[in-house]
């Protein structure tokens, strides 16, 4: 058969392999050569994510894993088996990808994890210091801030991740925290900032919500009168 697969990034391209084994006739068709897609620039962790129904993403999963499984034994595939460690705030039940890796393991939280609701740690790489700045004393302070950015007068806006309530919060290059915004959407409060960023000129300040739909803001400031 005389296939056409349109699209060159790693779905495209395994398709077409695909068919070709099987002997088919195939023709790539695509508007960015491979290099220049979404999957050349992407992390590649194989993990399940959030796609339904599950039974049918399971068998997909598992097949995916004995393949990419057999790839790393072949020079040049490209792909690595590494073990990784998942940390969670609390205990958490099995995955529900849990028989497709026969491996996984349980590793015993080391003492003192997860009494905690947040740290921020400063990196000089020039240095090669790392800095504990701001450790937070109550979740009403600061809760799971899970990621940042840093604001053009050098604060860094955290977005929290809490169960319950989520603020961006900031901290100022001294260490002093204050909050700059409060997810008051009604009955979704505990959906997560994320992906906080300001333009390169620094007059508008973009974040996401996270989660069942998700939503972006653009906030303009005026931003002399604050610390940001
Ligand atoms: C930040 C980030 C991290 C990720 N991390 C992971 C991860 O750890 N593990 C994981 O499994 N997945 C991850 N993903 C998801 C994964 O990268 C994508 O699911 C995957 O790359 C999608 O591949 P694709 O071939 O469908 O699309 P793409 O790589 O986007 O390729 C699309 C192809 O279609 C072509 N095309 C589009 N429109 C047209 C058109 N109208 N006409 C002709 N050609 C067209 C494009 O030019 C391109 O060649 C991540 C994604 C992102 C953004």
């Amino acid at each position: 058969m005389r296939v056409t697969v349109v699209g060159a990034g790693v779905i495209g391209l395994t398709c077409a392999v695909r068919l070709l084994e099987e002997g088919h006739r195939v023709d790539v068709l695509a508007r960015d050569l491979p290099l220049e897609t979404t999957s050349a620039v992407a992390a590649a962790i194989w993990y399940p994510y959030r796609a339904f129904p599950f039974d049918h993403v399971l068998a997909w999963s598992a097949r995916s894993y004995d393949v990419f499984a057999g790839l790393a034994g072949v020079d040049g595939a490209g792909v690595t088996m590494r073990g990784g460690i998942e940390l969670f705030a609390a205990r958490q039940d099995e995955p529900w990808w849990r028989s497709a890796v026969p491996a996984l393991d349980h590793v015993p939280p080391p003492a003192g994890y997860g009494d905690g609701f947040g740290q921020l740690w400063v990196h000089d790489t020039r240095r090669n210091t790392l800095t504990l700045l701001f450790e937070s004393p109550s979740r009403t302070v600061l809760e799971l801030p899970d990621n940042l950015c840093i604001s053009p007068r050098k604060c860094a806006l955290l977005c929290e991740d809490g169960p319950v309530e989520n603020f961006l919060r900031g901290v100022t290059p001294d260490g002093k925290i204050f909050d700059f915004a409060f997810n008051a959407i009604a009955g979704r409060q505990q959906e997560e900032f994320a992906g906080s960023t300001f333009t390169p000129d620094g007059k508008v300040l973009f974040v996401n919500i996270q989660a069942s739909s998700g939503l972006t803001f653009a906030i303009w400031g005026p931003w002399k009168r604050g610390v940001l």
